[in-house]
């Protein structure tokens, strides 16, 4: 089982920031209406995320530590099957596997709170108990204290924690509706209030984005046959060198695709030098029956099923937004 959970920490815990993505995305399946992300040396010597949802009761604290479907795993093909399945309830199994985690946390009209711990391919220790509020804190110490080869595979300090922050960016801005606080070396780094607010949506892009693309942008929002798109669109001359600034959102999940950055470029095609990029934050409200966005999650791809009305609606609405800035 020891082989089972570091295979599979191989593919769910690549570096740090895929340990935060999963420990983020577990804080907003709890219902937290804010998030406190504190960051050491890009994520090799410490990830902490606290929350404030809804808690983990003591007696499901080493549960929640266990892999549910060990026992159903007996051969390398349902192996291969339960990694294509995206790992349900195996992110944290994982993550312990190839680090030193604690996890606190306190309910709602308990006592107290109760803290788990565990060491690699240790059992986690009894629960004791803590001081904690209502919510949730993951404490990953000393990723990869265990598996030297994966260190080796490791970037710099910096790179790593610019992919972490890139992880606390596209989440912050997939809810608006969640403060978020991240902080590096002790340094904060990112410090996002709540509010869905057209002003704090604003402030939020300002912080994220920057203050120059917010200023540099139009807002738009257009709607047509079931679709809407809605968003920031960077006027031409705020084009960039990178194509960094290029946040897409189905239905609140991240993606890049093919087809979403052909009908970018299409619509700016007029207007942006060759290896100019445009800079954009665009939400679409998509039927559900009408994409799949689990297509290939950690590559973020979708498919569409109607993918010509898609990309024509995207073409169409954005290269009217366009059109606009020449005028
Ligand atoms: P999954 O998210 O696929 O269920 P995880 O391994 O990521 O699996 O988490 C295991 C379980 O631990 C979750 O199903 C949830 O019950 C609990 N859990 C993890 N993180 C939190 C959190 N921040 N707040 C509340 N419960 C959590
Ligand atoms: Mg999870």
């Amino acid at each position: 089982s020891l082989l089972i959970n570091q295979i599979a920490a191989g593919e769910v815990v690549e570096r740090p920031a895929s340990v935060l993505k999963e420990l983020l995305e577990n804080s907003l399946d709890a219902g937290a209406t804010r998030l406190w992300v504190d960051i050491d040396q890009g994520g090799l010597q410490r990830i902490r995320v606290r929350d404030n949802g809804s808690g983990i009761p003591r007696e499901q604290l080493p549960l929640a530590l266990a892999r549910h479907a060990t026992s159903k795993i007996t051969s390398l093909e349902d192996l291969q099957r339960v990694t294509s399945l995206g790992f349900r309830g195996e992110a944290l199994p994982s993550i312990a596997s190839v680090s030193r985690l604690s996890l606190t946390s306190a309910v709602a009209d308990a006592q107290s709170a109760w803290r788990v711990q565990v060491e690699g391919s240790a059992d986690p220790s009894a629960a004791e108990p803590a001081a904690h509020p209502i919510g949730t804190t993951v404490d990953v110490a000393q990723l990869f204290f265990n598996v030297p080869a994966r260190r080796k595979f490791l970037r710099t300090e910096k790179t790593e924690f610019s992919h972490l922050e890139e992880v606390a960016r596209r989440i912050a801005l997939s809810r608006f509706d969640v403060g978020m606080q991240l902080t590096h070396n002790g340094r904060e780094v990112l410090k996002l209030a709540q509010g869905d607010t057209a002003a704090a949506r604003d402030q939020r892009v300002g912080s994220v984005f920057g203050q120059g693309f917010l200023e540099q942008s139009l807002h738009m929002q257009q709607e047509h046959s079931g679709l809407r798109l809605s968003g920031w669109l960077s006027l031409p001359g705020f084009a960039r060198s990178q194509a960094d600034l290029q946040y897409f959102y189905v239905n609140g999940r991240m993606v890049k695709d093919r087809l979403i950055t052909h009908a970018v470029r299409q619509a700016y095609a007029d207007v942006l030098y060759h290896g100019r990029h445009p800079a954009f934050l665009l939400f679409l409200e998509i039927d559900p029956e009408l994409v799949d966005v689990n297509a290939h999650p950690a590559k973020h791809e979708v498919r569409f099923r109607e993918a010509r009305l898609v990309h024509d609606f995207l073409f169409r609405s954005l290269h009217r937004v366009v059109a606009q800035t020449r005028a």
